[in-house]
């Protein structure tokens, strides 16, 4: 067992090593799964995905635009397609070499230092696989993670809160208790999470707030891992800062993005890794191990999306000015939407979510196949299946512990075509004809 582990790689090895043959399985008698599956079969996305599907509901749930993404970067992959053979073929496992010397370029010019192409970059498959290899590489068993709660469901060790203060009207309402976040720092704790805009509730950490992080991580020699894929949409006003940026900092963050949030494309699962080569090193250990390398043409394209974004970068042409202030006018409305059939929406400021509170429906859920899942798993599938509209629980995003604290509050996401918006507008306001309580 011992000797199998180790040709794919010293982190299988770890876990690999007690499993037993105790449980029946069809004609097998061995245990077939491996213990680091237990508790995680189930997925929000993809349960709720295929609810949606079936009911052919409008849907405001799973994160993705329903619009195209921008022509430059269509036009980018159509060209690299027809490029002949090396779009087709394998590139630089670490990164594409033109994708990775233009998100040097481009983020030495944000963090305000010199950003090594070859050394300071992971490009991966989508946000999703950078996590991966950065929880893979740096995390060994005994380790202690701190996440901000709410976190993006793909999260989970330790946790922490986010408590909400006074009236919650805006995401900026919810701060991060210093006292509490340092109290649960101990000898044992290897990295933080944070995430910000933060999936679900929309909240952008202000430079306060980092700078409390990160005078915290310097104290007890901790790794920030900075997940900032909705790094460009930002509302009100509201800037983003990278915690990479902050005094001490750089050499003690990974930082995450997504080109699928960045340019409207989800699907081309292009994501990286930022930081310093002494952490990134790990990293690419993970990743050249695992999957090597992501789809060469969407590189490419992701390249081009990235030197067309530095040449108009700070001017009105800027895909991520102008996303923003498209998903401006699209977060108003639906927050109008929701507060019209009485729902309480909490106003996001950033990211392309919106969570709204929805303690004050009385709807009698009789549903027995949900009867033991949380209040909002059971209103979202009622929501799916009796009224056609597909949201996500936000109790999806805390641990087990704080998940029953957090089971009146539902997630849109507004990242959707105004045609998509005004069926959702439609379904909640028949709806709330005589049964929503205004208030
Ligand atoms: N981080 C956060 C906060 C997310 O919401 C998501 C999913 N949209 C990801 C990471 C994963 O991004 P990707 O689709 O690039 O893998
Ligand atoms: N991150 C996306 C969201 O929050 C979805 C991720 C997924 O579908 N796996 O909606």
């Amino acid at each position: 067992m011992w000797r199998r582990a180790a040709v794919y790689g010293p982190w299988l090895s770890i876990r690999l090593v007690n499993a037993g043959f105790h449980e029946k399985q069809g004609n097998m008698s061995r245990k077939l799964h491996a213990r680091r599956i237990e508790g995680i079969d189930k997925n929000i996305w993809v349960e709720l995905t295929q609810l949606a599907a079936d009911y052919k509901a409008v849907n405001l749930g799973q994160g993705f635009p329903d619009f195209s993404p921008p022509s430059f970067v269509q036009e980018a992959f159509c060209k690299a397609l027809n490029e002949g053979f090396s779009m087709h073929q394998y590139t630089r496992a670490f990164g594409h070499p033109n994708l990775v010397k233009i998100l040097a370029k481009f983020f030495s010019r944000i963090v305000g230092r010199e950003i090594d192409p070859m050394e300071d970059i992971l490009v991966s498959v989508g946000a999703y696989q950078a996590l991966f290899c950065t929880f893979q590489a740096l995390i060994d068993e005994g380790d202690e993670v701190i996440i901000v709660e709410p976190f993006f469901d793909y999260l989970f060790a330790l946790s922490k809160q986010l408590k909400g203060c006074g009236p919650v009207l805006s995401s900026a309402d919810w701060v991060l208790s210093p006292e509490e976040l340092a109290s649960k720092f101990s000898p044992r704790t290897k990295a933080i999470v944070i995430n910000t805009p933060n999936n679900p509730l929309g909240k952008v950490y202000k430079r306060k707030e980092l700078q409390m992080i990160a005078e915290l991580c310097i104290k007890h020699d901790v790794i920030c891992i900075s997940d900032e894929v909705y790094e460009w949409l930002t509302y009100d006003g509201t800037k983003h800062v990278k915690i990479a940026s902050l005094p001490g900092m750089w050499e003690r963050t990974v930082t995450i993005g997504s080109a699928g949030k960045t340019f409207s494309a989800t699907g081309w699962k292009v994501g990286w890794a930022m930081g310093s080569e002494h952490i990134l090193k790990h990293l690419k250990t993970v990743h050249q191990n695992s999957v090597y390398h992501c789809a060469t043409a969407a590189q490419e394209a992701v390249a081009v999306g990235f030197q067309r974004e530095y040449d108009v970068f700070g001017t009105e042409e800027s895909y991520f000015h102008q996303l923003p202030i498209h998903l401006h006018e699209k977060r108003l409305r639906l927050a109008d939407c929701l507060k019209s059939v009485g729902l309480k929406p909490i106003l996001p400021q950033g990211g392309y979510f919106m969570i709204a509170d929805i303690s004050n429906l009385n709807v009698d859920l009789t549903d027995p196949s949900t009867k033991d899942e949380p209040y909002d798993y059971r209103f979202v599938k009622w929501l799916i299946k009796e009224k056609g509209l597909a949201t996500i629980p936000v109790s999806a995003f805390y641990s087990p512990e704080h998940r029953n604290e957090f089971q009146k509050y539902i997630r849109f996401c507004f990242v959707k075509e105004d045609s998509t918006l005004q069926a959702a507008e439609d379904i909640l306001r028949q709806w709330s004809d005589g049964k929503l309580k205004k208030f």
